[in-house]
């Protein structure tokens, strides 16, 4: 038995499952999960000793790469200094003022611990500024898991095939109407079924918990119009997207300015943190101005924000690393089309500069019910074939393929043979 399976036969006497989030469990892709030891750059070893090049960073936040040395060396200087003040300082405002700076439509920003906290309170101060209850969400989007967000819901929930969750109250799930993502008839039926109900329209601007999903052409533009039109505020889920798609996120990319936004393990580096914000007018809803309610012990943590500032100010230092990081997520998804096409395999290739992603189907993947179409067994055997020659990708279907600035050509080539190994095997 290897170490990792040793560790996932204990962890499963103590721990449901075995793991602390699902989509690590390996069950919608079969195998052992690995436990991890150590990881650099863009490798990650695991406890046996094995090596692999990693697509996933941490599902994101390891942009530069893992346990880079002016990250690492930030937060052990803030450690130095104390672990948590439970009271306010330098780095919070640093961090607050930069992803202002950065962040146009963002003017007010609180910190919070994780993207699914981020979302719960920005849905919070949408309610509270409209005075409406019900908000819009795309069937295959994930946005953390708050309850009246695990309806119809992407990432883990998708994998599992769990439709919702159980323990939902229907209260919850009633508030949450779901449309389907890039589809705007659908959108504009809600509106149409809900007059003056609707608080706010939440999306992932890139769809990157159904596998990756690129918004149509002019699919964000309508739906900027469409809550503008209907006096609910336009939320951009930008967990996956901020900070990786450029410096101003998929917002940025895209040209569009929503009216909040959430951000998430980016901003930490890989350290506990989200944040929520927006429009002044909006965000002074938040107490102490306001009176919608929302706190946090562990909020704007010191080593946390000093990871993330650590992180955020290379990425602002060096613009290029975008452009560069976004070629080679083009470069891997033309040279993956190729090597589909003359396999012959039935698979799509979908993605948006860094993220990237292999659908098992013969149908183009734009939304969720075309998403459901990929044959996940399939992908479980090419997953499992990938590991066992050192390529470490998410172990499933629908999450997305995470190039970081420090993936190299030989990295993404040795992948690329690997994949073409396997059509051919
Ligand atoms: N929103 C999106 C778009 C996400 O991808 C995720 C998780 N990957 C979340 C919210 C929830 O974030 P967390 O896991 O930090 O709670």
């Amino acid at each position: 038995m290897s170490i990792s399976e040793q560790l996932f036969e204990r962890a499963k006497r103590v721990i449901p499952g075995g793991v602390n989030s699902p989509v690590r469990a390996f069950q919608a892709v079969g195998g052992n999960p690995r436990f991890i030891a150590h990881a650099e750059k863009e490798m990650i070893t695991d406890v046996d000793g094995n090596t692999y090049i990693d697509y996933i960073g941490s599902w994101g936040p390891m942009i530069l790469g893992h346990n880079h040395p002016a990250i690492k060396a930030a937060a052990m200087e803030a450690a130095e200094k104390g672990l948590s003040f439970g009271a306010s300082c330098p780095a919070e405002v640093e961090m607050a003022e930069l992803i202002c700076e950065m962040v146009p439509s963002v003017e007010l920003i609180r910190m919070v611990n994780s993207g699914t906290e981020a979302v719960m309170s920005a849905l919070r101060v949408a309610r509270g500024y409209t005075g409406k209850s019900k908000v819009i969400k795309f069937e295959g989007c994930y946005h953390g898991h708050s309850d009246g967000m695990l309806v119809k819901a992407g990432s883990g929930v998708m994998t599992s095939g769990v439709p919702d969750s159980a323990g939902v109250p229907e209260g919850c799930a009633r508030d949450t109407l779901t449309a389907v993502y890039n589809d705007m008839d659908s959108v504009r039926k809600l509106f149409l079924e809900c007059p003056g109900e609707i608080a706010a329209v939440i999306v992932e601007p890139v769809a990157a918990n159904m596998g990756v999903v690129a918004p149509r052409k002019g699919f964000l533009e309508e739906l900027r119009q469409v809550c503008t039109e209907q006096g609910a505020l336009l939320i951009f889920d930008e967990v996956i997207t901020g900070f990786r798609l450029g410096f101003d996120g998929a917002q940025g990319y895209y040209g569009i300015e929503p009216d909040m936004t959430t951000f998430g393990k980016i901003i930490g580096a890989g350290m506990p943190v989200g944040a929520y914000g927006g429009r002044r007018d909006i965000m002074e809803m938040v107490a102490p101005v306001g009176n919608v309610y929302q706190a946090g012990t562990l909020s704007g943590n010191p080593v946390a924000m000093a990871a993330g500032l650590a992180q955020l100010r290379i990425l602002k230092n060096h613009p290029e690393i975008y452009r560069d990081m976004n070629e080679m997520g083009e470069y891997f998804r033309r040279e993956l089309l190729g090597i589909v096409s003359r396999s012959g395999a039935p698979c799509q290739v979908n993605g948006v500069g860094s993220l990237s992603c292999l659908f098992f189907t013969n149908e183009p993947v734009t939304d969720y019910r075309s998403a459901k179409t990929a044959d996940v067994n399939a992908f479980g055997e090419y997953f499992r074939y990938l590991l066992s020659h050192g390529i470490y990708a998410a172990p499933s279907q629908f999450e997305a393929v995470f190039m970081s600035s420090v993936h190299t050509k030989e990295d993404v080539d040795k992948t690329l043979s690997v994949i073409e190994e396997y059509w051919k095997k």
